[in-house]
């Protein structure tokens, strides 16, 4: 039932890399989306600086996170929700299909919500005869395609508007076009229908607030608000670490967020929900329920050096900069979190060696750091991972990297401390490159095992004289 999976990343990379469609769409999302939140920081009242507070705010909250959790626990009891503390991804999947059956649903409707994608809600609904229909646009359109979310915040990103055209033609019968409108009039059509016939509905939670007890979901399609407010039982689910202490801090992170995640001041529906339709309210369900998922994090949280990752909004900011996610697209990354914080998340939950391909396949460049609302150091945890590679950490049930790779570091290290062992080195390789394939000055194909280096594009020779010698001469 659970969901994390570690799929082939190169396979994955490779089929990316030979896509130009998603080529195309992933350049796009980038320069929209990455520009216009560095924009949209510098344009805060309080300037990017904001991010070191919401900082602050985060770790203080993960700091106190038992303490917040009951405290949420108690108010969300007390505007008369139910709590389920689910220790994993099967705990949590099987209280929702045990509400779901005692209410006799047929069909769910959910709210875009990547943990539910973690603990496999879908599979276990259907798997149970619960039909169940994604609302926010973007998943539809996955769930329609019956493929995986490609990115966080835009699931469907390598989708066409034609790809769009045809599938909506074959799976909900309408007459073929890739008029963007048009298929949202589409959707929306399918799924009012669905909202008005489901019998439960689930949805995520940006951030929950301690002192009241309430849920907070961000969309900009309203299909939250309907996924939540229209069948007569709600269940949301939150990972543990999404909760903040007071309502005043929710005014910087839901001001960050939007920013981060779509380059917006403000999402278009901000929904705070409490608990149950009230006796004085019109609407809302009649059962709320919220479960708070561990599912791994209680080893997250026990590790200072990746405690920070707990941090995280899931807001994509980092997956919108990242030069190999706009490369790669989310598929590589395995299931359900992708780019950055997928690189750092995926190991810690699916296993470091498991995962490996993940964290090493990032450059280490920065600019995740410089785009996330929190500023989490992404790279500072990639390279952490990397260390418990190359070392071995039972703690966290990782074997350590091959002896041999090992030992080519550890001569390497030497080699490069050693400046007459490095002299020699650089004069061998001028003098040894020279029988290699050239073209036009450059190294065509370097002999295995470095050859995978020089499969994709040439490289250049080592200098006849270094660099230390010319500037000796006077350069
Ligand atoms: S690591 Fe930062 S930028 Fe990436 S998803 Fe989390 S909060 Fe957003």
């Amino acid at each position: 039932m659970p969901e994390i999976f570690i799929g082939d990343y190169t396979a994955e990379a490779k089929r990316a890399l030979n896509n130009q469609v998603l080529q195309h769409a992933l350049a796009d999302l980038q320069n929209r989306f990455g520009r216009g939140t560095a924009l949209a920081y510098q344009q805060l009242p309080e300037g990017p600086d904001l991010r070191l507070k919401a900082h602050d705010i985060r770790q203080n909250a993960i700091a106190n996170l038992d303490v917040l959790l009951d405290t949420l626990a108690d108010n969300v009891r007390k505007n008369g929700g139910q709590v389920f503390f689910a220790g994993d991804a099967k705990d949590a999947a099987n209280y929702c299909l045990a509400t779901a059956r005692r209410h006799e649903a047929k069909l769910a409707v959910k709210g875009k919500s990547m943990v539910s994608e973690e603990i496999g809600l879908n599979t276990a609904l259907l798997e149970n005869g619960i039909d169940v229909a994604e609302t926010d646009l973007g998943e539809y359109i996955i769930q329609l395609a019956g493929e995986r979310p490609s990115h966080i915040i835009a699931p469907a990103i390598h989708k066409t508007r034609t790809d769009i055209g045809q599938l909506f033609s074959d799976k909900i019968g309408i007459s073929y076009t890739d008029d963007p409108p048009s298929l949202t009039r589409a959707a929306r059509k399918a799924l009012r229908e669905k909202f008005l016939a489901a019998g439960i509905g689930f949805s995520g939670c940006n951030i929950a607030c301690a002192e009241t007890g309430h849920i907070v979901t961000v969309s900009n399609e309203g299909n939250i608000r309907m996924s939540t407010t229209m069948p007569k039982v709600h269940v949301a689910i939150m990972g543990m670490e999404r909760v903040a202490a007071r309502l005043e801090d929710h005014d910087i992170l839901l001001r960050l967020l939007c920013r981060a995640a779509a380059a917006q001041n403000m999402g278009t529906y901000v929904s705070y929900i409490g608990g149950p339709r009230q006796a004085n309210q019109v609407d809302g369900p009649e059962e709320f329920h919220l479960v708070i998922l561990d599912n791994g994090r209680s080893r997250i949280l026990a590790d200072e050096e990746f405690r920070e990752m707990l941090c995280c909004i899931r807001c994509a900011a980092c997956l919108n900069v990242c030069p190999v996610y706009g490369k790669i697209g989310g598929h590589a990354y395995g299931h359900p979190y992708s780019g950055p914080v997928g690189a750092v998340v995926m190991p810690l939950l699916a296993g470091i060696n498991a995962a490996k391909d993940l964290c090493q396949g990032e450059t280490l460049c920065g600019a995740c750091q410089d785009a996330c609302p929190i500023n989490i150091d992404i790279p500072r945890m990639l390279l952490a991972l990397r260390a418990k590679l190359a070392e071995g950490d039972p703690a966290w049930d990782v074997s350590p990297s091959s002896g041999t790779e090992k030992l080519f570091y550890q001569m390497w290290s030497w080699m490069i401390r050693n400046r007459s062992v490095y002299d020699f080195f650089l004069r061998m390789a001028s003098i040894g490159q020279k029988i290699l394939p050239d073209n036009n000055g450059m190294i065509r194909r370097l002999p295995p095992p470095m050859n995978g280096w020089t499969k994709d594009r040439d490289i250049r020779p080592v200098a006849d004289e270094s660099f230390i010698k010319r500037w000796k001469k006077g350069l």
